[in-house]
């Protein structure tokens, strides 16, 4: 895994690996040897958790199926403890994967934010653009795209 790997882009420039080191604190709530989670220093919600893996890795795809387990693993048993102490209804959990999705800290990073009934926000489907009109052959080759990309 090219820059999972590359110790140049580890505690020096990144913030994340700042707080796994110990160098910048953050308010933890989980941690295991190959995941942390903490407290959004700047939450959008009450409760608001960023799931990380210990090693740097920028995109979703620079992780190895182990730490990827390891950090859904982390995701599945936190959610329910976190939605339960802040008396959450329910909460979104995403991954900003590149800038153009608005990920501003390159290290993977999970979110979890508790949603409460009424709180005024919106759902995954909202944080798209303008929605494409596809034919379904269009989505056929987008499908086959996509699956010979992974076969591949
Ligand atoms: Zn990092």
């Amino acid at each position: 895994m090219g820059r999972a790997a590359d110790p140049s882009r580890m505690s020096d420039t990144c913030i994340f690996c700042s707080i796994v080191d110990g160098e910048i604190p953050a308010r933890t709530v989980y941690e295991t040897d190959d995941v942390l989670a903490f407290l959004d220093a700047n939450p959008l919600a009450l409760g608001h958790t960023l799931v990380i893996p210990k090693t740097h890795a920028e995109r979703v795809g620079d992780l190895d199926a182990d730490l990827s387990s390891a950090v859904f693993d982390a995701v599945s048993e936190i959610t329910p403890e976190v939605e339960a102490a802040v008396d959450a209804d329910g909460a979104n959990i995403g991954i900003n994967d590149g800038e153009a999705a608005g990920q501003e800290v390159p290290h993977v990073h999970v979110h979890v934010v508790p949603r409460f009934d009424g709180d005024g926000g919106a759902p995954i489907h909202a944080v798209a653009g303008e929605r494409p009109d596809l034919a379904d052959e269009e989505l056929d080759a987008i499908a086959a795209d996509v699956s010979a990309a992974i076969d591949g």
